[in-house]
């Protein structure tokens, strides 16, 4: 879908643009006036780990739970542990902080790095509390990656890298296609619009 039709986060809205228009997240690098989208700037990637700053859109996360995308393989490991009953456990730092749920939600549909527009339709998005194995394994037929929110974060600020850590899951929203957060994201926005 064009990502212009997705719905902006308010503080997303006021991000700064590349020339097609894509709003740069906080921890995207520039250089020479240009966002360099894969790529994650040090400072500003610490900034955000040392003041709860969203990795999206630059303003504070409250205290609470604290949301990020992930890929296919990890989408399959937690619909796993989900399926077990088993709690979901990955203490392997990763280079990707957290963000608003709304800014997630938006970022899994927009970001052209996770977003996938042919992939084909999926099962609608469910808390862990509701899954059961049947709806755990239909939910993640097909998905390539999902947003997921965990209690809180830890991270670790090293001289080249800032390494983040989530613990204790609290929501899986995994995704087939690249529309498939939509009307959770309407509703997260008229929820809590910031
Ligand atoms: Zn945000």
């Amino acid at each position: 879908m064009r990502f212009d039709s997705v719905p902006k986060p308010p503080p997303v809205e006021a991000r700064p643009r590349d020339t097609r228009g894509y709003p740069v997240p906080a921890i995207t690098p520039w250089h020479d006036g240009q966002p360099q989208f894969a790529l994650t700037d040090h400072e500003r990637s610490a900034a955000c780990a040392r003041d709860r700053l969203c990795s999206v859109c630059n303003t504070l996360m409250p205290a609470g739970p604290v949301w990020r995308v992930v890929g296919g393989a990890e989408t399959e490991a937690i619909a796993e542990a989900l399926a077990a009953g088993l709690p979901y456990r990955n203490l392997a730092a990763t280079l990707e902080g957290p963000g608003h749920r709304a800014c997630m939600l938006y970022a899994s549909m927009v970001c052209p790095y996770l977003a996938r527009p042919n992939a084909r339709r999926g099962m609608s998005a469910a808390r862990p509390d509701e899954l059961t194995e049947h709806v755990v394994r239909g939910a993640v037929r097909g998905a390539h990656g999902a947003v997921v929110g965990f209690a809180d974060y830890e991270f670790a600020i090293t001289p080249d890298r800032v390494l983040f850590r989530f613990v204790d899951l609290v929501e899986f929203l995994p995704h087939a296609t690249s529309d498939a957060h939509l009307d959770e994201l309407r509703a997260e926005l008229a929820r809590s619009p910031r």
